[in-house]
């Protein structure tokens, strides 16, 4: 079945073993797959299989037999660790009849590692040099664990390619880029190359950007582009095909050039960028300090801010208030002013950043109020079919103080209840950007 596939295509055929326990119960969702499938399909290699096996040893090598049947490439995740579950090396050389022999390099590695943690290595850990006859290292820079690979011949056939790889993310994930992905490549796999590039919005919803721009978004267009929502950012994602990762990026270039013109200021950033990220990068560059003060949000701005690298001594630090007594005693929101208005209005949020502009010394205060009760009834008006049933959905407030005034800004209050929090902390950080970008 599988030669006739490849006859018909004549490309490499890949399968992913995902291994352990925790995935096959159910308690961890396997995500290592889906990442590993998204890197094939950037080499231009098809994942024809997706294989999930729990911490046995007879259905591991069971798995792996088939694996190296039927795929050109195999690459596994999971199970190299020092612990008795742990199976993938002993697994791999059952299935192809191999012996496990002690690598004395990987575990001097191993024990210096160890050394320099200052920790006595464990003699299970002996266990995570032990290779089959005839394999290669995939080294670790980041855990103990090395990685196998291996060629297995086949007849009539190139060998298939398997690498096994650990289960944890960042380990995986860096060995992909510094060993497999070459290997797989010189192997004949991915002669061309796909990219992908992402232009970040932030304000309006998908349609209304799409209906910003011109005809790009269309099936068959090179380069393609194609437009999402994930949690209230708008994502533009442009792939190109090509020969070399410069010829790609080259033909995405008038595109993304397009797409910034069209959208300006609604664009927050690229790929990886993320609304705070973009924040601290404008404090950085313009030198200036920023506290936050927060209602509704719970402290989602300041966790944002703070997981930022480089955000210490710009983001000096945030008050979370939800209480009317905390506002009046940790940002100065006097209780008579909220006995006028309430702590869901804009003189509210108004005073909380003027307040935490204070305490703090910062050159910002930024601040987002209380939020109204929540209406299931109310929807936005204009982005959902209107029913004379409907109401209007109450407002949240933002605030912005700096040397010059307060700037104010509300949003409705509508929109899934579970996304709500991440809605409000995106407005916040949102408000202060656009502020930023006008005074550049
Ligand atoms: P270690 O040396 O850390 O034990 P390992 O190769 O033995 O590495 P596992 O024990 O299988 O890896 O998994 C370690 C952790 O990595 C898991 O607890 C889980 O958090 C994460 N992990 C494992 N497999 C997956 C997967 N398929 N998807 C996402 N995360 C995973
Ligand atoms: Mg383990």
């Amino acid at each position: 079945m599988s030669e006739k596939i490849k006859e018909a295509n004549n490309i490499m055929h890949a399968e992913i073993i995902a291994i352990g326990d925790e995935i096959t119960s159910g308690q961890l969702l396997d995500t290592n797959t889906q990442w590993l499938s998204q890197r094939f399909g950037e080499l231009g290699i098809r994942v024809l299989y997706h294989t999930t096996v729990g911490d046995d040893l007879d259905a591991n090598v069971v798995v792996f037999r088939q694996a190296v049947a039927r795929a050109d490439v195999v690459v596994s995740t999971g199970g190299l660790g020092p612990t008795a579950d742990d199976l993938t090396r002993e697994a791999l050389a059952a299935a192809t009849g191999r012996k496990l022999v002690l690598d004395r390099k990987v575990l001097e590695d191993i024990c210096r590692m160890y050394r320099r943690r200052k920790r006595k290595m464990p003699k299970r850990n002996e266990q995570q040099a032990m290779f089959p006859v005839g394999s290669r290292v995939i080294p670790n820079p980041n855990g103990t664990a090395p990685g196998v690979a291996m060629d297995v011949p086949r007849k009539g056939a190139e060998p298939c390619r398997v690498f096994t790889l650990p289960g944890v993310p960042a380990e995986m994930k860096e060995m992909w880029y510094g060993t497999v992905a070459g290997a797989i490549r010189k192997a004949g796999g991915g002669q061309g190359v796909i990219r992908h590039r992402k232009i970040k919005c932030f304000g309006r919803g998908e349609s209304q950007v799409e209906a910003m721009l011109p005809d790009i978004v269309r099936r068959g267009r090179k380069p393609l582009v194609g437009i999402n929502a994930s949690k209230h950012t708008i994502i533009l994602r442009i792939t190109a095909e090509g020969a070399t990762e410069e010829q790609c990026h080259g033909a995405m270039e008038p595109t993304v050039a397009t797409i910034r013109k069209c959208l300006g200021n609604l664009v927050f950033g690229e790929d990886d960028d993320e609304l705070e990220t973009v924040v601290v990068r404008l404090l950085r560059q313009q030198n200036k300090t920023l506290a936050t003060a927060e209602g509704g949000t719970g402290g989602m701005v300041a966790d944002w801010l703070g997981g930022v690298d480089g955000a210490e001594g710009y983001y000096l630090g945030g008050v979370i208030a939800l209480g009317d007594e905390a506002l009046e005693r940790s940002l100065d929101v006097p209780a008579d002013l909220i006995a006028r208005h309430s702590a869901v209005s804009s003189q509210a949020a108004a005073a909380m950043a003027a307040g935490c502009r204070r305490r703090f010394g910062a050159d910002f205060g930024l601040a987002v109020s209380r939020f109204p009760e929540y209406d299931p009834s109310a929807t936005e008006s204009n982005t959902e079919s209107n029913t004379e049933s409907n109401t209007e959905p109450k407002p949240v407030f933002f605030a912005l103080a700096t040397a010059d005034g307060v700037k104010l800004k509300q949003v409705p209050f509508a929109g899934h209840p579970a996304m709500l929090k991440i809605y409000c902390a995106k407005h916040t950080l949102n408000l202060l950007r656009l502020t930023m970008l006008e005074q550049q």
